[in-house]
């Protein structure tokens, strides 16, 4: 049920930062591609992931430009960053006031809570869209609705104090120290937690929600959201990942990837299933006690591998010549951004070492590779209970903050063993990966997608 005529414009408004923006985009080349018109806010730092889109499709997208508003001191800068892009209120005002045929909707970030008034105040629609899953963003929720009672209650600040959500499937609880630091540091009261937490709070007044996740993974939390928003404009709508022919293939690949070329025929040269592919998303690093860990398991163990080391990890935490004598063949290193999609189809690799991001679950999961789930921060830690405990399709090999550092000896054991062992994780997420293709191609998440193009179509 494509609507090819549908000339609908929707404003699409990611909150900066890759793994945002990526899946936003991802959103947005499916809408266009039923002929929405679409409108997308994007800062001058994420420019380049857009640009393949607008050649892909000139007259009906269009890039709402504007420079990172000022960020207040804060002994928060994340919140403090996401707080300020509520300074775009006005000029977004004006910019819906000069357009001829408006949006009439505002599919914007969770982050971006404070759109819903927004969008009230301009008379058009408010949805949430979510880059992390239902469990993950229904924990997030709960977490910054209850946290006034959680702060008072653990006064004392115990790390181990144990935060139980009893109304959420499957009963999820966590230690404190679990919690990102960014909420972990608040007190109440403080202006920029009030002001946070009202935004994220505003997000259940949203008129819909998309998700990025499908029905087969995470049906029960879907169903979940449903009955607290009280209605059944939940749409999941993923994994929203490029095909072959995506023109969103390309930013993908980032900025300084390793040549292809090379990567690729290195890949080519292994054997199937017979690389882990390691990688921990665009922001996490490792501490020095964590990369030693790691080097040494790579060492130990007998598996190839493709290792993504981040430019902010300091490449010299890898000693000098580690590629070409220490693991002689087996591993390749990627400096810089790796072009993880490709790397993952490739049939070589066969599982992931990986911090649980949510793009990069969906990715293992779509490319059908047991994960190790060394969540460590975020949705990270909801995203490993997902995983490795409800779904069993991956092992957690270790969690936590950059001073918990795993046995390198256990850490080889499990590499090896994620290639070569009998394991049932294996299967599994053989299993997800079908569901997970099957629901794009033309399962659940068209019908959700279809369905959001339909309702969203008609207001
Ligand atoms: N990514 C990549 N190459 C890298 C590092 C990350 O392509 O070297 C991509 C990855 O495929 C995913 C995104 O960056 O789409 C990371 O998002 P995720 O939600 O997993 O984690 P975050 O970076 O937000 O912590």
């Amino acid at each position: 049920m494509h609507h090819s005529t549908n000339n609908t414009h929707l404003l699409i408004y990611p909150c900066p930062g890759y793994g945002h923006v990526i899946p936003s985009l991802e959103l947005a080349h499916h809408l266009l591609g039923r002929g929405l018109t679409i409108t997308v806010i994007i800062s001058t730092d994420d420019l380049p992931l857009i640009d393949p889109l607008l050649s892909s499709y000139p007259t009906s997208l269009h890039k709402l430009l504007f420079t990172n508003p000022k960020v207040n001191p804060s002994p928060q800068p994340l919140i403090a960053k996401i707080l300020s892009t509520q300074q775009l209120f006005d000029p977004i005002v004006k910019w819906f006031k000069s357009q001829p045929s408006p949006p009439v909707a505002i599919v914007s970030d969770f982050f971006l809570g404070w759109t819903t008034e927004l969008a009230s105040h301009l008379g058009v629609k408010r949805v949430m869209f979510s880059t992390s899953g239902a469990l993950g963003s229904s924990i997030f929720h709960a977490l910054w609705r209850d946290i006034p009672n959680i702060n008072n209650d653990n006064a004392n600040e115990d790390e181990n104090f144990l935060i139980s959500f009893p109304e959420i499937p499957n009963a999820p609880q966590f230690p404190w120290w679990h919690l990102p630091p960014a909420s972990r540091g608040f007190k109440n009261g403080d202006q920029d937690f009030e002001s946070f937490r009202t935004t994220i709070l505003a997000n259940m007044r949203s008129w819909g929600i998309v998700y990025n996740t499908f029905e087969g993974l995470e049906g029960v939390y879907i169903d979940y959201v449903k009955k607290q928003m009280g209605h059944d404009r939940v749409w999941a709508v993923g994994p929203l990942l490029p095909d072959e022919h995506s023109p969103m293939d390309g930013p993908r690949t980032g900025p300084n990837g390793a040549p292809p070329h090379d990567l690729q025929m290195w890949l080519d040269s292994k054997p199937l299933d017979s690389v882990v592919y390691i990688c921990f998303g665009s922001r996490a690093t490792l501490s020095e006690k964590q990369m030693c860990a790691l080097i040494g398991a790579l060492k130990l163990s007998k598996i190839n591998f493709v290792f993504s080391v981040k430019a902010s990890d300091s490449s010299s935490m890898i000693p000098n010549g580690f590629e070409e004598d220490r693991v002689a063949g087996r591993g390749f290193i990627v400096n810089g951004w790796a072009p993880q999609l490709a790397i993952l189809k490739h049939q070589a690799v066969g599982s992931y070492l990986t911090h649980c991001g949510w793009n990069s679950i969906l990715e293992g999961i779509a490319a059908g590779v047991m994960m190790l789930a060394w969540p460590m921060g975020a949705d990270q830690f909801a995203n490993a209970t997902l995983l490795v405990d409800q779904l069993g399709a991956g092992k957690r090999v270790c969690e936590g903050g950059p001073e918990i550092v795993p046995d390198a000896n256990e850490l080889a054991r499990l590499l090896d063993e994620s290639l070569n062992g009998d394991l049932q994780e294996r299967v599994k997420v053989k299993e997800l990966s079908e569901g997970a293709i099957k629901a794009v191609k033309k399962g659940t998440s068209i019908r959700d997608l279809d369905m959001f193009v339909k309702l969203v179509s008609e207001v």
